[in-house]
């Protein structure tokens, strides 16, 4: 039996377990971590190819399954498993390759807590289901193109590997599988950033990513959150703060804020057909669930908050209109801007001591 909440689609075709594990071309040195190894028809692959596997299961029958497969033999003792929730370990063992048939309900936070680790794998190749592959491989402009493909094309290149029909799995799951092979970038190539500013960042702009950077950045939580890390960025580094710049970004105020309305013609962001799409919100701070809600209140509204501004906040404002001219991004939305945009934005920001994280 087998229970639906873990995700359990047990892998019948051995041919495609051979294949997950020959695309990690694991070497004899390789420590392998395997998410989630069930009665373990990956797990003893890999196991045969590497020097060491350790396997972390959230189901303790399943944990037992596959220590029974191996008991007795030379691989035993290659084999560790752990049992628990993959998502919740501080932090995930250190290891040469990923290799994983995903619980379709971990795929997001997965991706996330490899390639925000400090020395994430050489390589990983997991299944995911198909619109979730589809999302990781997805450019700019495409209906998909998400925070997750811009952070997994940021840290990392991303290939389609293989198709994998429902009919390979023990149940059956309802839609069709896809296996990609990820290769984080390591060492120097590795981007000059903290994950989590980057992400950050991410969380912004694809709050409403067809709305304009600008837009954005006009939403009066998401002010109010740079104006909070400015200050702490101001106090930790002793600076003082430029007040000189309040006056005039004051008087640009007004204009500021009509800016806001640019886009209000625009409709929401409409279902992009990818039902996992929450799965990104799953690990979202408070702050960004609050600036949801937010942004729905404002939409409703339509009327720009006149709350009168501290001095700081109006620093912030200019800082920010700054930065949206000098980068020449205002006006881009983000489901338009690669990487490379998000990186410039950030790094611009940055200079003006605004972070987000
Ligand atoms: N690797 C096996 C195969 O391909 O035949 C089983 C794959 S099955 C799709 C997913 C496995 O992940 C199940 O054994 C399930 O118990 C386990 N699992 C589910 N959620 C997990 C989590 N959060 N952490 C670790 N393992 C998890």
């Amino acid at each position: 039996r087998f229970d639906k909440d873990f995700g359990q689609h047990i892998l019948k075709n051995p041919g495609i377990s051979d294949a997950i594990v020959d695309k990690a071309f694991l070497k004899p040195t390789d420590v392998v971590v395997e998410v989630g190894p069930g009665t373990g028809n990956i797990t003893v692959r890999a196991l045969e190819k590497a020097k060491k596997v350790i396997a972390i299961e959230l189901d303790p029958r399943m944990g037992a399954e596959v220590t029974k497969r191996v008991q007795g033999t030379p691989l035993a003792k290659k084999l560790e498993v752990i049992l628990g929730d993959v998502i919740k370990m501080p932090e995930m063992p250190s290891c040469d390759a990923l290799i994983s048939n995903t619980p379709y309900q971990i795929s997001s936070p997965l991706i996330f807590k490899m390639l925000s680790m400090p020395n994430p794998p050489r390589v990983a190749v997991l299944m995911f289901q198909r619109e979730f592959a589809k999302r990781l491989v997805a450019r700019p402009g495409d209906a998909l193109y998400s925070r997750l493909s811009v952070n997994v094309n940021f840290w990392a290149t991303c290939k389609h590997i293989m198709k994998v029909g429902k009919q390979n799995f023990k149940p059956p799951p309802k839609v069709e599988s896809d296996v990609v092979r990820i290769e984080p970038l390591l060492g120097s190539a590795r981007p000059n950033v903290a994950f989590e500013e980057f992400d950050g960042l991410l969380r912004i702009a694809f709050n409403r990513k067809n709305k304009t950077i600008r837009a954005a950045f006009s939403v009066k939580e998401v002010l109010a959150m740079c104006e909070r890390n400015y200050k702490v960025y101001c106090t930790l580094h002793n600076i003082p703060i430029d007040e000189s710049i309040a006056d005039a970004a004051a008087a640009d105020d007004m204009d500021v804020e009509m800016d806001v309305d640019d886009d209000n013609e625009e409709k929401p962001d409409e279902d992009d057909g990818t039902a996992m799409d929450e799965d990104d919100d799953e690990d979202m701070p408070t702050f960004f669930k609050d600036l949801k809600e937010a942004d729905a209140a404002k939409e409703a509204a339509k009327t720009p908050s006149r709350n009168p501004k501290s001095k700081v906040a109006l620093v912030v404002k200019a800082k920010v209109n700054k930065v949206l001219t000098a980068t020449a991004l205002a006006d881009k939305r983000a489901r338009q801007c690669d990487q490379n945009d998000f990186l410039k934005l950030l790094l611009a920001f940055h200079e003006e001591g605004i972070h987000f994280s």
